[in-house]
């Protein structure tokens, strides 16, 4: 019954690989990389599902691994597992934002014309002006910039409206990206939006839908919940139109221009001021756990093997389809324009996650099995198979904040997350694998990347266009290299990109580039060993995106 794309012949080859030096280094194949993929992929292990047997099958496979390769375990009590809590919350707000127009002041209480994210993070008050920034959206191919005039940094950024005219639907991922950009693209405290339908499941903001309604829980978490965080609200129309009253404009005009999707006008919002009062309490009514893998490969130098390179994957996928998908698919696959979801077997409803990430899981093993048996940095080498990525970053996020060596020795962080495939079974991309957030904290461990894959045989095209802060997938946010990049650790991303396989029952093992993979974990494993070997740890310089849709190479 298959689709598109037949499967392909894997070579026995085995890559062999450049010289560091004199020492050659290690070989990685893609026959081996198969056969562990046959069964990490395979339906006896249930799509990986956090908290299923599957998933616990797939640590302890990857566990027994590393202990025949002489990795050290580098979890709990001298495991290779490290347990991570998942808390089911429930929340109680007495949160609110007071607002003053023209020397008035309305207070509207959580639930009542403004609606805080069940997790609103610790205590605070945040108080400050107010920049309207009309659609809060960023598209260079349609040349609307709607932050070309306006500055939001130090203030409350409030934006309506669902979206411009011309957008595609792969576009529409930035409606819901809007709050985010603006706290960590323009530097504002906290946003106000409009009540809107939520186009998808976003991360980290807005309120989440109960996972378990039995225990009636507001949302899952693994974090302390005392931190602060960037408040980002939705209001009602009775709120906006107070903040609008003293602008010569009623609200009702800008929302109709909005549904419309008509241009906005600039308007400045002088006299008005916000005081936002972040007041939660939570109860924790549920504790669940799960398991990260963890191993360590020691360094040789006495001196820089306590320091660290940490390399990720995640462990954990998507589990059992929920509703049988049946007959030609599943509709359109916005991510790759034109195409639709394959067709998949009759009765199919295991996500196998073989790309996603079972081609990450393999390629750590494969760049462990080599550190263990081969050559070793000076430096160790942290290897962590995160759980519960896929339902919102907990075992990272876990291990950020909880870290089994300390965070702020990791010199850098490599995050392997779908490398087994072609991005939208372009032909074309064979050759290429995408490298997100290397220059966004340390400048010098992208250039280092850029040098080890110099380095290789045959070089891999490295490609930034999902670095770009305008690509629609904000890719950098949603993968477990974010929670060590909270840390300030410097990271890198590696992706070969989006297909309609994702997070689909047809994404299995006959659809990889194994040659392709293999490539990519030699590559990893290139710049793991300069990380591990450079005398001093690339500099954290924090400069932020630089390359991205048609900007690479090295940056001087
Ligand atoms: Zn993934």
């Amino acid at each position: 019954m298959i689709r598109s794309r037949l499967s392909i012949a894997v070579p026995s080859l085995v890559v062999w690989l450049s010289l560091t030096g004199s020492a050659q280094r290690a070989q990685f194949s893609p026959d081996e990389m198969k056969q562990w993929l046959g069964y990490i992929a395979s339906d006896a292990l249930q799509g990986r599902q956090m908290l299923t047997e599957g998933l616990g099958l797939a640590g302890a496979y990857v566990a027994d691994h590393l202990k025949s390769w002489g990795v050290v375990p580098a979890g709990d009590a001298g495991t290779y597992f490290q347990t991570v809590p998942i808390y089911g919350m429930r929340t109680r707000s007495n949160s609110s934002v007071a607002v003053t127009v023209n020397g008035e002041t309305r207070v509207f209480k959580d639930g009542e014309g403004v609606t805080f994210p069940r997790n609103q993070g610790g205590k605070q008050t945040i108080s400050g002006d107010v920049e309207f920034v009309g659609y809060g959206l960023r598209l260079a191919e349609l040349n609307h910039d709607d932050y070309a005039q306006r500055n939001a940094k130090g203030k409350v950024a409030l934006f309506i409206g669902r979206g411009v005219r011309g957008m595609t639907a792969a576009q529409n991922r930035l409606i819901n990206g809007r709050a985010r950009d603006a706290v960590e693209s323009h530097h504002a405290v906290g946003t106000i939006s409009p009540v809107v339908m939520n186009a998808g499941r976003g991360r980290g903001a807005g309120p989440a839908a109960p996972v378990n309604a039995a225990q009636r829980t507001d949302f899952q978490t693994s974090r302390n919940l005392d931190l602060p965080i960037p408040p980002q609200l939705t209001a009602s129309d009775a709120f906006f139109e107070f903040v609008f009253a003293g602008t010569g404009y009623a609200y009702s005009t800008l929302r109709d221009l909005a549904a419309k999707q008509e241009p906005l006008p600039d308007i400045a919002l002088r006299d008005v001021r916000i005081t936002i009062t972040v007041d939660a309490d939570y109860e924790r009514v549920q504790t669940r756990f799960t398991r990260n893998v963890v191993g360590l490969v020691r360094g040789t130098d006495g001196r820089l093997r306590d320091t660290y390179v940490a390399i990720g994957a995640h462990l954990d996928h998507v589990g059992y389809q929920q509703f049988a998908p049946t007959g030609a698919g599943g509709g359109a696959f916005a991510a790759c324009t034109g195409q639709s979801r394959p067709t998949p077997r009759p009765g199919d409803t295991i996500n196998n996650g073989a790309d996603d990430d079972g081609s990450g899981i393999v390629s750590l093993m494969a760049v462990a099995k080599a550190f263990a048996t081969g050559q070793k940095p000076k430096r160790s080498v942290l290897f962590v198979w995160h759980s519960g990525e896929e339902e919102g970053l907990f075992g990272s996020r876990f291990m950020a904040d909880h870290p089994v060596v300390p965070v702020d020795r990791m010199v850098a962080m490599l995050n392997v997350d779908m490398v087994g495939r072609n991005r939208c079974d372009d032909p074309a991309q064979a050759n290429t694998v995408y490298v997100v957030g290397s220059e966004r904290i340390s400048t010098e461990l992208h250039n280092l990347n850029e040098a080890a894959n110099a380095s290789l045989s045959r070089p891999l095209t490295l490609d930034y266009e999902y670095n770009d802060v305008a690509d629609p997938e904000s890719i950098y946010t949603r993968s477990d290299h974010y929670s060590y990049a909270s840390k300030g650790v410097p990271v890198i991303f590696f992706t070969t990109g989006l297909h309609r396989d994702y997070h689909y029952v047809t994404d299995e093992v006959d659809r990889i580039e194994f040659a392709k993979m293999a490539r990519i974990a030699d590559l990893i494993h290139a710049t793991a060993l300069r990380a591990g070997n450079v005398e001093r740890p690339p500099a954290r310089d924090f400069a932020g995106p630089r390359v991205g849709k048609g900007r690479t190479g090295p940056i001087r």
